[in-house]
């Protein structure tokens, strides 16, 4: 596939837009900086004056070192306030209002149907499929409505929050293959640190439909600094630059985010994913024999899915406990599940402890 062809996918009308050029993406060069309307003095709160200019629209240093994290070149990659941010500029840019189409897999994270609906972008949905092993994506489905119903983004969630299952990369180059030319397949990793398979960005030099989505707001703790990435082809980067607020990423938030990055950060970042999957794997056994619970869907995220016989009596013992745990009721096919992060060992211990007290009660 040339070069040209995934900017065929982006609205016609941006294709050549040139976007806002900011006093930082100019090429002049000096000392004395006059040119974007900066106070010349630090604020009191910030003596050093490190926040009192413009910050680099995509810091060099950031994007250098989550590139080499997540295996791609920085050409790769768009930092943006967090993977949110990502998925509203991938639909806008992609989506013709109230023409191009937006596929979801429900129940799934319910950002892509809010930034298509914000779009006027009509919403496909191909429900999971509920089976033994778990609730997974129907790929065959997927592919057929896609091209049926005129997609223009299609996002995969793997690990998929919340159903907890991941999708096989041979399954996801089935789609990019199918949809090649039509579509931007989105493979969200916002959970990928906790999945045991390799990443789609593995793919990427052969799809370049393909596009992943990774965060430090999971794994690496850093929700409140708002760092995602979008991890594609060169020139849709470029292009999704253009559309982008003209200083996406707060200095401080790029600072937090480089420390989080330095080797030892890492070491103690990759040991935190491996307890959360150990607790994982002791949440889930111990959920299972649970009175009350009907099925505990086996994770790859650091979540539990979990279907109770009375999912209200849970959720009222859990918070009357403190235990505040996500309620999935609303969401298609999920009635009687709630959503259980897995916390520290201590927190998992008060979860296990309240539900069995609660159905000994009742
Ligand atoms: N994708 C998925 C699947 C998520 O669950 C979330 C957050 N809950 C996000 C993306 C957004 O993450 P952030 O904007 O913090 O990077």
């Amino acid at each position: 596939m040339n070069a040209s062809s995934v900017l065929s996918l982006v609205r016609e009308d941006l294709r050549a837009f040139a976007g806002y050029s900011s006093a930082r993406s100019s090429a002049l060069v000096g000392d004395v900086w006059l040119n974007a309307n900066e106070s010349a003095w630090a604020n009191p709160a910030d003596p050093q004056g490190s926040a009192r200019r413009y910050p680099e629209p995509q810091p060099e240093a950031l994007r250098a070192r989550l590139a080499s994290l997540y295996g791609c070149t920085p050409e790769q990659l768009l930092i943006g306030r967090g993977s949110d941010e990502a998925i509203d500029l991938l639909v806008r840019a992609l989506c013709e209002p109230g023409g191009d189409a937006v596929l979801v897999t429900p129940p799934v994270f319910g950002m892509y149907a809010v930034c298509a609906r914000l779009q006027n972008a009509p919403l496909l949905e191909v429900p999971l499929l509920d089976s033994e092993s778990g609730l997974n994506a129907d790929i065959d489905a997927i592919i057929a409505t896609a091209l049926s119903g005129k997609a223009k983004l299609v996002f995969l969630c793997t690990p998929s929050n919340p159903a907890g299952s991941s999708i096989a990369l041979s399954e996801i180059e089935r789609v990019a293959t199918a949809l090649r030319g039509r579509a931007v397949v989105v493979v969200d990793e916002a959970y990928g640190e906790y999945a045991e398979q390799a990443s789609a960005v593995t793919l990427l030099d052969r799809y370049d439909n393909l596009a992943v989505l990774r965060t430090l707001s999971k794994a690496h703790a850093l929700a409140a600094a708002r760092i995602g990435s979008l991890i594609a082809a060169p020139e849709l980067i470029q292009l999704l630059r253009r559309c982008q607020a003209p200083y996406p990423v707060p200095a401080p938030c790029s600072a937090l985010a480089l420390a989080a990055l330095e080797p030892a950060s890492l070491a103690t970042t990759a040991a935190r994913v491996a307890e959360v999957k150990a607790e994982r794997a002791r949440l889930q056994q111990a959920l299972q024999n649970a009175p009350g619970v009907r099925r505990v869907y086996a994770s790859q995220g650091n979540y539990l899915l979990v279907r109770f016989n009375d999912a209200q009596v849970a959720f009222d013992a859990l918070l009357a406990a403190g235990v505040v745990v996500r309620d999935q009721r609303a969401a298609p096919q999920l009635g009687d599940a709630l959503r259980i992060t897995v916390g520290s060992p201590a927190e998992n211990d008060r979860v296990l402890q309240v539900l069995t007290a609660a159905r000994a009660a009742a």
